[in-house]
């Protein structure tokens, strides 16, 4: 069955419904989702939004903390673009009901958290639980409005590209792929879905999974940059891969963050014997920036031998943790532990991934007719490290220029026909049983997350950057080889990516021959001016022509594909 809308938004976190929402004024919108429509990493988000509001705030002051962070590899007319129009974003919030806190003693004013990197308190907050007050007003907007279908547990494989070239007699004057749609598994009912559009939007989010340790949801696969890449887009900056400091260390606890605010609220990192440690790697202590807090704890643990340090926020009212943090007490104390009166055990985890997609300042890729929004894309916002809290905001901007643009353009879309896209929608003879090698993908899904953790963490060095990228070209070789026959299933096809997004994070550090923002090598300790640039990817285009169809499937796409990699201004 084919399936035709105006927008189809794959995803359903905050960036895939700001946008549905907006884009529903002007046509009718399809939303995605691979898993059920509340499972996102923005449903998990804790500590809040960042946005000027504050008397003592400036958007200046707000725009030096997101260009100190990213360590020189900001985009200074993005990080402008997202700070200066925040405020408008929040109101957006606001009208749709979302319940940001205020302060006790004044309610006209909001009660803003302070997180490491800020030099103001300026991160607006549902309590601990500002994603999922978010998500519920957009779901909630989204379910009330007529011009849009969610489709659950709907896994896009692949996108549908035209190949599109200008010739006069041989010669071609321009070529441009255009992006018409994409292939979709339906995970429930075992078939593949065809859907065209006018505009397609890749809110895929990150990539967190690709890791061992991970404060991301199990959505979290990347699978947005794979799509991406196949598709022949640009990427960039996959390097710089941002590891929370602190998440819940317990046998019980998957994923479990304990946010930057607490810290921000007087919580001091102490090791097994009581002794506070970050005075020993920088001035701000606790709040310094998340890259020198992971790194300190990861030395921290690796000089000790310990498997976590501790967060203690003891020495704060009793009262005043429950109210400020209640997600993060009742959840610590169903493990057992109570943070008003003891510490609590903690680890770095992968959290949010800055490189992405490359995107305009519309959100718009490097194809046509394809969008980027949120965590998957790199905007130029972040650079090599993300200020905490600017992710949220970040998906909110997008969302709002690219839906901008697109209204632009419905007119003409309305006023043409689609060319015909082969409609591969089929009915799949799915079944698991008898299927006797699904042990290879469970294998490889943790060797990889291994590898990763392993090799490409923290603290990086040549050498296993460059074991990594063997271990990983082997695994990607018997994916290719040996699973093609297993029934197509959302493990696979995780995997796939996963292992695709892996070995493109491995080049892009490899390449990255200094140490700068979350990327840090030991062989390469200082920074280099000469590579105050982005690291692009993209497949080999010489490549692409050789073996361009007008279409691909998802089977043409994971065929050996070799890749351009490059030091670039975009
Ligand atoms: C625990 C935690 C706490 C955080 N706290 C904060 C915070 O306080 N402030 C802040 O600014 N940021 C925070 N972040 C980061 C922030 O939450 C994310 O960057 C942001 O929510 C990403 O939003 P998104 O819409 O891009 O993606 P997501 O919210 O992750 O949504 C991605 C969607 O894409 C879907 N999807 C993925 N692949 C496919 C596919 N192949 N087919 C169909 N659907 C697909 C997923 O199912 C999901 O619906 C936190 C992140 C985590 C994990």
């Amino acid at each position: 069955m084919k399936n035709q809308f105006d927008y189809l938004v794959v995803g359903s976190g905050i960036a895939g419904l700001t946008f549905a929402l907006k884009a529903a004024k002007s046509g009718s919108v399809a939303i995605v989702t691979k898993k059920s429509k509340l499972e996102t990493s923005t449903n998990y988000a804790q500590g809040g939004i960042a946005s000027v509001v504050g008397d003592d705030d400036s958007f200046q002051l707000h725009v030096e903390d997101t260009l100190n962070a990213g360590d020189g590899l900001c985009h200074p007319e993005i990080v402008e673009l997202v700070v200066k129009t925040g405020p408008e974003r929040i109101r957006d919030l606001l009208e749709l009901g979302v319940p940001f806190n205020r302060r006790h003693e004044n309610p006209e004013l909001f009660h803003l958290g302070r997180e490491g990197g800020h030099s103001r308190n300026r991160i607006l907050h549902a309590q601990d639980m500002t994603g999922q007050a978010v998500e519920k007003v957009l779901m909630a907007a989204v379910e009330e409005d007529p011009n849009i279908v969610v489709f659950e547990n709907h896994m896009v494989l692949d996108l549908i590209i035209q190949h599109h070239s200008m010739k006069s007699g041989s010669v071609d004057l321009y070529q441009q792929d255009i992006c018409r749609g994409a292939y979709v598994l339906d995970i429930d009912g075992d078939q593949i879905h065809t859907f065209v559009a006018n505009a397609i939007l890749l809110c895929t989010g990150g990539a967190g999974k690709v890791y061992l340790y991970t404060s991301n949801p199990d959505v979290a696969t990347g699978d947005g940059l794979a799509i991406a890449y196949r598709a022949g887009a640009k990427l960039a900056n996959l390097e710089f891969v941002q590891f929370h400091p602190t998440c819940l260390y317990h046998p019980l606890a998957k994923n479990f963050l304990i946010s930057e605010a607490v810290r921000g609220e007087g919580a001091r990192l102490i090791d097994k014997k009581g002794r506070a440690f970050m005075a020993k790697y920088h001035p701000l202590k606790d709040l310094a920036f998340r890259d020198i807090v992971a790194r300190a704890i990861d030395t921290e643990m690796k000089t000790s031998g310990d498997d976590c340090v501790f967060l203690d926020i003891s020495h704060k009212d009793s009262d005043f943790i429950k109210d400020r943090f209640p997600n993060i007490y009742q959840k610590c104390l169903s493990l057992g532990i109570d943070i008003t009166k003891d510490p609590l055990p903690v680890v770095p985890a992968a959290h949010y991934m800055c490189g992405g997609i490359v995107t305009n300042l519309s959100g718009r890729t490097t194809i046509q007719n394809l969008y980027a929004i949120g965590e998957c894309a790199c905007t130029g916002l972040h650079g090599a490290n993300r200020l905490a809290s600017n992710s949220l905001l970040e998906a909110m901007v997008f969302a709002h220029q690219a839906a901008n643009e697109c209204k632009t353009h419905i007119g003409s879309w309305h006023n043409r026909m689609l060319p015909e896209v082969p409609d591969r929608s089929a009915k799949l003879s799915n079944s698991h049983e008898g299927n006797n090698e699904m042990v290879l993908i469970a294998h490889n899904w943790d060797f990889i997350r291994r590898l990763m953790w392993n090799y490409v963490g923290i603290v990086r060095t040549d050498k296993r950057l460059a074991l990594a990228l063997n271990h990983i070209a082997q695994i990607r070789m018997e994916i290719r080889e040996h699973m093609p026959k297993i029934p197509v299933n959302s493990d696979l096809v995780e995997l796939q990516g996963l292992a695709l997004v892996a070995e493109l994070i491995i080049r892009c550090a490899i390449q990255r021959q200094e140490s700068r923002g979350l990327h840090f090598n030991v062989d390469h300790p200082g920074k280099d001016e000469s590579s105050l640039r982005d690291t692009v990817v993209f497949k080999n285009p010489a490549e692409e022509f050789l073996s361009s169809v007008p279409i691909k499937t998802s089977e043409q796409a994971s065929a050996p594909q070799s890749s351009a990699l490059s030091f670039q201004h975009r």
